[in-house]
């Protein structure tokens, strides 16, 4: 383990900007926001930022094609380039978890090259919550906000970072900064885990539960008459969709800009009306087919397909954000019986 004086903390950003193209959270007037490390930039105190570090690997759009039409020729021009190496600082334990979540869907057969392009130069560094919110609820996932995953897991003390590696990735960004690190022991960091572990302990979900979802539980929970209440307010905006570090629908399109076309991809929301809307219909027409199936697709669908992993990750953000104060937590509860209050 290394570490380095939190007041040295511009002289690690510029070491591995050298290497890398590096991103630290900041702050902003819309919250916090990752953004590029120049030199003048602040790290930010906030647990967590407003839209997670999904965009670095699945951005909002992206154009993934352009066509050159001319006549009855169309000519199909392959817009990908390598990317650079690049760092993200900052990651908390449940962004790093969305990943493993987001890797089974893009980089099962067939591979998202854009995806795995991305995946494969960046560099995650995570970094411990100290002070975990109220609508935080990683560990109902068996997630642990004490000790994070990542290419290099960090921890903040009152007075200097603590870096380890944990992948090849992680040595070779901490070699690159080996000059202005130094040895450390682990004193720190667990007493550090332990302050975490009792915050995590009194935190008001601190029970929440996800064991009765899961794996086979379609026909338990699909026609639930629960979901007609649960659904009831939901305005379709999208908002925790767009928010979310595991949600990874998208539409595509073409664009004629006059001089060729243009094909790109961009976040779509199960919550959206025209959501899969095909040719011969929508296939889900009311709004609490469309409710029903986020939530079903978080807690069954996808842990029934993926050897029980469910797509939450607690991290909390639908539910500081939707309007009308409805989410996962409240369907869990709701659907998951008395063991959820
Ligand atoms: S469903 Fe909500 S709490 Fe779960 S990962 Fe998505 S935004 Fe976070
Ligand atoms: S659950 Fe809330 S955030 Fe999500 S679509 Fe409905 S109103 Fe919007």
């Amino acid at each position: 383990m290394r570490k380095i004086s939190l007041d040295r903390l511009d002289a690690l950003f510029a070491a591995i900007s050298k290497a890398y193209t590096l991103y630290i959270p900041t702050d902003t007037k819309a919250g916090a926001k990752f953004e590029k490390w120049h030199g003048e930039e602040r790290l930010s105190d906030a647990l967590n930022t407003v839209r997670s570090p999904k965009d670095f690997f699945f951005p909002q759009t992206e154009n993934l094609m352009d066509f050159k039409v001319e006549g009855k020729n169309i000519e199909v021009i392959d817009t990908r380039s390598e990317c650079g190496d690049f760092a993200v600082f900052g990651v908390r334990a449940c962004d790093v978890k969305s990943f493993d979540i987001l890797d089974r869907v893009f980089l099962s057969d067939p591979v998202d090259s854009y995806y795995k392009n991305r995946r494969e130069h960046g560099v995650i560094i995570s970094l411990a919550c100290t002070k975990p919110a109220e609508t935080c609820f990683c560990h109902t996932f068996g997630i642990d906000a004490a000790s994070p995953e990542g290419d290099v897991v960090c921890h903040k003390t009152e007075d200097a970072l603590y870096m380890e590696a944990r992948s090849e990735k992680g040595e070779k960004l901490m070699s690159a900064v080996s000059d202005i690190t130094e040895d450390a022991d682990s004193a720190a960091v667990d007493a550090q885990k332990k302050l975490i572990e009792d915050r995590l302990a009194k935190l008001p979900l601190a029970e929440l539960s996800a064991d009765a979802f899961g794996d086979g539980k379609t026909s338990e929970f699909f026609n639930a008459p629960e979901w007609s209440e649960l659904s009831e307010a939901c305005l379709g905006c999208g908002t925790c969709t767009f928010v979310c570090p595991t949600c990874q629908c998208y539409d595509i399109k073409d664009f004629n800009t006059g001089h060729g076309v243009k094909r790109f991809r961009c976040w779509d929301s199960c919550m959206y009306s025209d959501f899969t809307k095909m040719s011969a219909g929508q296939p889900r027409l009311t709004q609490l087919e469309r409710f029903r199936q986020r939530f079903m697709h978080k807690l069954v669908y996808y842990p029934t397909n993926n050897d029980g992993l469910f797509s939450c990750v607690g991290c909390g953000r639908c539910v500081a954000k939707c309007p009308i104060h409805m989410n996962i937590v409240k369907v869990m509860k709701k659907l998951g019986g008395s063991k959820n209050g």
